[in-house]
């Protein structure tokens, strides 16, 4: 159910990027979804070919680009991608750490096909 709202969402601000660029059709979603974030692509995938039908962005292809959890060092400051078996600072050791990113899904960027002048306006020559 989470996946339906924040997919409309990524649609309508697609839909109103493109517009924007005076694009004829949208090809491709490029999305990012932190490691932690409850986002399931497939989800994302199937309430979008369902939403998307009817508007320039239907059969765009969804890429996701899944981004590791940021953890943050209470001792020195220092930040660090969260790997599987090690939750010390790489930098002074320390456990004490909190996470301060992972969990984001949001658009990255789209490719459209922008309009084509009509054949025939073109004078030969
Ligand atoms: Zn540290």
């Amino acid at each position: 159910m989470h996946e339906l709202s924040v997919t409309q969402n990524i649609l309508e601000i697609a839909l109103r990027h493109a517009q924007e660029a005076g694009a004829v059709r949208i090809r491709e979603i490029n999305l990012v979804i932190g490691e932690l974030s409850s986002i399931v692509d497939d989800s994302v995938q199937f309430y979008w070919d369902i939403i998307s039908e009817g508007t320039m962005a239907q059969g765009a292809i969804l890429r996701f680009e899944r981004i590791p959890a940021t953890l943050r060092c209470r001792e020195c400051g220092h930040e660090f991608a969260l790997s599987r078996d090690d939750y010390a600072c790489p930098a002074c050791g320390s456990f004490a750490v909190g996470v301060v990113g992972g969990d984001e899904f949001y658009l990255e960027s789209i490719e459209v096909d922008l309009a084509q002048p009509q054949p025939g306006q073109v004078a030969p020559g």
